[in-house]
């Protein structure tokens, strides 16, 4: 069976969120794929990167430098448990899903913390290890969000621009960054002011497509896929 990690960001169970992971948990469970879920909410994951994600001494502590000291304590081993715990998970992962609200035309801060700390140099990439040659590669990841804006504002030409645009950090630059090979995003737009009906249609879509989620080849995730 195949490993998935289910990186979710959502404060409420009850949320369209929350249904769209535990509906992520139940058909790949029933694929016999193993899935672990990261409850940054209700892990109190913490967001920043700041000197008490190393343990220890640092290389220099009079003048600090983040990615330095994260790279360092990572190969030392010296990470505090919390990340090592998820870059454990991810490691044995063959996919990543990130499930969250669109935040800003990005993710919750939540998350963004997740890949701020737990992507370390070393672990995830080192230059020149990345983009194809990252260190996760044969990886897969795939963002699934929504979002308050609907579809047509988020169409080529709408007022909020297409929605790929917004795709271009997330997918290229930190996940191809990091050698994981993205498949399209899954994108249940304003789930809030649909009705119950196609919120309902919404989870059946997503439960859809991940029945045959493992045929699909990764997205071609150069400029021309966002931008043309
Ligand atoms: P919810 O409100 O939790 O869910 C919608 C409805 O679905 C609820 O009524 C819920 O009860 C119902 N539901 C849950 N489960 C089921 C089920 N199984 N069956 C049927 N119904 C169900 N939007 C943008 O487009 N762009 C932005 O830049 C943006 N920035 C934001 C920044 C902030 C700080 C915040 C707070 C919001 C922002 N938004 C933005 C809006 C945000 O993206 C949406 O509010 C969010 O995506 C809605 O998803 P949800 O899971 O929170 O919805
Ligand atoms: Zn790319």
């Amino acid at each position: 069976g195949r490993k998935v990690l289910i990186v979710y960001a959502h404060q409420e169970p009850k949320s369209l969120n929350g249904s769209l992971k535990s509906v992520a948990v139940e058909e790949l469970g029933k694929q016999g794929c193993s899935v672990t879920v990261s409850d940054l909410y209700a892990m109190q994951f913490e967001p920043r990167a700041t000197r008490n994600d190393i343990v220890g001494c640092l290389l220099n502590s009079e003048q600090f430098n983040y990615g330095v000291e994260a790279r360092e304590a990572y190969k030392r081993g010296n990470l505090s448990d919390d990340l090592i715990e998820e870059q454990k998970k991810v490691q044995e992962a063959d996919l990543l899903i990130f499930q969250f609200p669109l935040y800003w035309f990005s993710m919750p801060a939540i998350m963004k913390g997740w890949m701020d700390r737990v992507l370390v140099e070393g672990f995830a990439h080192k230059f020149p290890d990345c983009y194809d040659s990252g260190l996760l590669k044969d990886k897969l990841a795939l963002f699934s969000f929504t979002t308050g804006g609907s579809r047509e504002m988020y169409a080529q030409g709408g007022i909020s621009g297409d929605i790929r645009y917004l795709l271009w950090p997330m997918q290229h630059g930190i996940m191809h960054y990091c050698g994981v090979k993205v498949l399209a995003p899954h994108i249940c737009f304003a789930p809030e002011y649909v009705s119950e009906e196609k919120r309902k249609e919404m989870l059946l879509a997503w439960a859809q497509r991940l029945k045959t989620l493992w045929k699909e080849e990764p997205v071609n995730c150069s400029p021309e896929w966002y931008f043309k």
